[in-house]
């Protein structure tokens, strides 16, 4: 049988290349994988893929074709279905023809490794196309060996793709990273606002979640917890035992404790509840004397019923 198997890479190549050898079928290889964004990425695939072939010693033909524009084209009314209405096609048709043309009995796609794909689309599109230019498909289930050839590849130190390949797959394997960078500037953004709604009020006044990885905010807490402990009960308590009390505090409190700072200096701290619908109330309010009676208390108290009306309203 003088097969052309069609190639998506070299990586899923191994174990489809290595079976059909055991099975006495020496197939020659053919690249066309006309979408893979960017350029750098097709670039990176098709060139692992030559010095695989070279270094396997196997009959290679690289079609070059880089069509973004035409696959865009073809497939932005329906990005759901572009696998199987599209880019499974084009290859395919694009391989039964050349095949067709320069004296093949059979054609097959690596495509069929991969349990990313929808292997039974292939198979049938595969079987129609091949039909249509008078040449057999061949169809073998693949898959059993995906990870296996994985492996292999990774112990080659192969160039191994994130993705599948077209500009939509790439967004798709983004959007996990693209969800928390939204987030994280959301909160930053959120941040800012804050600091500038504060400072309105009372320059350089801000605060910030005590972090409890950091010793000398903890310890901050720590000692203004203690005085506060002395004023209120006039009396010192045995030091053993308001450590472990304050250490109770920090642990069961510390998601809620927020430092306040003035001018980048620690000056206080409040502590509160995050409530079911996602508000926040201040249970306590901490600020060293000399700060005291100087509207940062109001301030602050202010800044949480704002937050928490937006909160509120957003729902
Ligand atoms: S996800 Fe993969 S198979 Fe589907 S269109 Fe993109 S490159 Fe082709």
């Amino acid at each position: 049988m003088k097969l052309l198997l069609h190639t998506c890479c070299a990586p899923c190549s191994i174990y489809c290349i290595e079976t059909l050898r055991k099975e006495g079928i020496e197939p020659t290889i053919y690249w066309y994988n006309t979408n893979i964004h960017p350029y750098t990425e097709y670039k990176a695939r098709r060139d692992t893929l030559k010095e695989y072939t070279k270094s396997i010693n196997i009959n290679a033909i690289f079609e070059e074709e880089y069509g973004l524009n035409k696959f865009c084209k073809n497939v932005i009314n329906n990005l759901e279905t572009r696998c199987s209405d599209y880019c499974y096609k084009v290859r395919l048709e694009q391989t039964a023809k050349y095949a067709k043309e320069n004296g093949y009995d059979a054609i097959s796609t690596t495509l069929l490794v991969s349990p990313y794909q929808k292997h039974e689309i292939l198979k049938k599109q595969g079987e129609e196309i091949a039909k249509k230019y008078g040449i057999q498909f061949l169809y073998r289930d693949f898959r059993v060996g995906f990870k296996e050839g994985q492996t292999k590849a990774r112990e080659l130190g192969m160039y191994m793709q994130k993705y599948c390949g077209c500009i939509f797959s790439e967004e798709m394997s983004k959007s996990a990273h693209q969800k928390k960078d939204k987030e994280e500037s959301a909160r930053a953004n959120r941040d800012t606002e804050r600091r500038i709604r504060l400072s309105d009020t009372i320059p350089n006044l801000d605060f910030r979640p005590l972090k409890r990885e950091n010793e000398e905010e903890i310890d901050f807490i720590y000692n203004i917890k203690k005085e506060k402990y002395k004023e209120e009960n006039k009396k010192e308590l045995d030091k053993e035992i308001l450590n472990k009390l304050l250490e109770r505090y920090i642990k069961e409190n510390v998601k809620n404790i927020k430092v306040i700072m003035l001018k980048e200096e620690k000056i206080g701290f409040f502590d509160g509840k995050i409530l079911e619908n996602n508000t926040f109330r201040i249970d306590n309010i901490f600020i060293l004397k000399e700060y005291q009676n100087k509207g940062i208390e109001t301030a602050i108290s202010n800044e949480i019923l704002f937050e928490n009306e937006k909160v509120d309203k957003s729902k």
